[in-house]
């Protein structure tokens, strides 16, 4: 999808379609929308004062302006209620439009910038809001199947329009980084809606490769013998059941001052998680491709990055294998030596998820980082505590969490902290080795927390359990039904506020 920006004014464009909008209540519109509706002979007008509810949130009507104006149709699509406005709420009327659109059969519109007139937001976000909504809401996977029965265009253009000079250069700039981060995450939703016999760990690994070779990253890639080396036994563990050889995937970008400690974001990559020996029922188990989510993230926020050139020093790392029960699986009881030292009793290996990022945060210990943030989805008992509305953050310092959590504000992708108290931690004590990988049913997603900040001691850590949020069942504004791409847009606004 193209999208374009020009200064000109709404009632004389050329198009198939033009989208103006209006906040509930409104009479009488003013701006672009009365200028189109004086244009076509009051048109609108008429409809408010009929009673009809074009103003509600979402509400999407179409006129067809005769040749009153060159557009052949103008779409006034509901802003809701001005209190309750926001930039989420920008980026999801964007996303409403874009379907609304392709549902006309419709492929290329012209649009004002929702929120920034009127609305009152400032431009450059809101700009980027309405790049950002229109891609996500507009994606698509691609998927296996014969060509579907809905043969209407994909979007193909877009054209944002403003009459207002000074304007033009922050919705330019706004809708360029809106673009490099929506195509990041629509990247990161390709990776999760890909079957599992496709994005292997192997495979997962040369998305990366394929990744960082466009975008200018610099991408390492172990194998089993180099992480025999490091000491990655607790990798290693999960990955022996399969035969599929586990991967580890170290990609920078150089973007701080030289010297300046980097960043690091670690994934967890489960490109399929069956539980292994402790076997997950099989209700529901084709989900469990989504297990390297985190994974998916940490290369879209990497991605993202490095397109807007971002003034940090960032490291991503993903620490990928399946998770399968076989003759040569890790069983319950078994002993894991990890890359920090630190022994671990496997009580369940369907908590193999801890065992992959013990070894990644260990990696990540030894690159002297600034900071570290995990994502992974990690634990049931996460999505029991906050459903699919928030990711759960916990971690070792304040100002981090309070970083991330003023990120998921602004972004949408909304992060809520559960505590890290000390007395969680019995839960994980095991008598034959340092920790054990299970703290029972009981606040999970804490004690699984309680075990990674054991391997993240020596840094600023945060942990954000996405297992609620990274796959949608169903179609909901800018996330469409599927892979949701969650955690890159947050990640990289808590970035981009660290170079302010
Ligand atoms: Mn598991
Ligand atoms: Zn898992």
């Amino acid at each position: 999808m193209r999208i374009s920006v020009h200064q000109g004014t709404i009632e004389q464009e050329r198009a198939e379609l033009v989208v103006v909008n209006l906040f509930q209540g409104v009479t009488l519109p003013g701006g672009a929308t009365g200028a189109l509706d004086g244009a076509m002979g009051g048109a609108i007008r008429e409809r408010l004062q009929a009673g009809d509810p074009l103003g509600e949130f979402g509400q999407m009507t179409v006129f067809y302006p005769r040749g009153a104006v060159p557009a052949e149709r103008v779409l006034v699509a509901g802003l809701g209620v001005a209190e309750l406005f926001s930039l989420d709420r920008a980026r999801q009327l964007a996303a409403l439009v874009a379907r609304h659109v392709r549902s006309l059969g419709v492929s290329r519109y012209t649009s004002t910038v929702h929120g920034a007139g009127i609305g009152g937001r400032d431009t450059q976000e809101a700009a980027q809001a309405a790049a950002e909504g229109t891609i996500l809401g507009a994606y698509r996977f691609a998927g296996y199947g014969k060509p579907a029965e809905d043969q209407r265009p994909q979007l193909e253009e877009i054209t944002f329009v403003t009459n207002d000079p000074a304007a033009l250069p922050k919705i330019q700039s706004g809708v360029q980084v809106g673009q490099a981060i929506a195509d990041a995450v629509c990247f990161t939703r390709d990776l999760v809606n890909e079957p599992a016999n496709r994005m292997t760990p192997t495979n997962l690994a040369q998305a990366a490769v394929d990744m960082a070779a466009g975008s200018g990253l610099i991408c390492r890639v172990l194998g089993p013998q180099e992480m025999r080396e490091l000491g990655m036994g607790a990798l290693l563990g999960v990955a022996q059941g399969s035969r599929e050889e586990p991967r580890f995937v170290v990609l920078e970008h150089e973007g701080g001052r030289p010297g300046d400690r980097p960043c690091v974001i670690v994934g967890k990559g489960i490109t399929f998680d069956s539980g292994g020996i402790s076997i997950k029922p099989s209700a529901g188990m084709e989900r469990m491709k989504d297990d390297m989510a985190g994974a998916a993230a940490t290369m879209g926020a990497m991605r993202a990055i490095a397109e807007i050139a971002l003034p940090v020093h960032v490291i991503g790392l993903v620490a990928a294998t399946e998770n399968l029960p076989s003759g040569t699986a890790i069983k319950p009881g078994d002993v894991l030596h990890t890359l920090s030292g630190l022994s671990v009793e496997i009580i369940s290996t369907d908590a193999e998820g801890r065992l992959v990022l013990a070894d990644a945060l260990g990696y990540a210990e030894r690159l002297g980082p600034a900071a570290v943030v995990d994502l992974a989805t990690l634990t049931g008992g996460c999505v029991v505590a906050l459903g699919d509305v928030a990711a759960g953050l916990m971690g070792n310092d304040q100002p981090l969490v309070d970083a991330l959590r003023l990120a998921g504000d602004e972004t949408g992708e909304l992060v809520w902290q559960l505590p890290l108290f000390e007395p969680y931690a019995e839960q994980i004590k095991s008598d034959v080795a340092d920790l054990k990988n299970s703290g029972g049913r009981g606040a999970s997603a804490i004690t699984a927390a309680k075990f990674l900040e054991r391997f993240a001691q020596g840094s600023r850590w945060a942990h954000l359990d996405i297992a609620g949020m990274a796959y949608a069942e169903e179609t909901k504004h800018y996330v469409p039904k599927g892979a949701t791409g969650f955690g890159v847009r947050l990640l990289v606004s808590w970035l981009r506020s660290r170079v302010e």
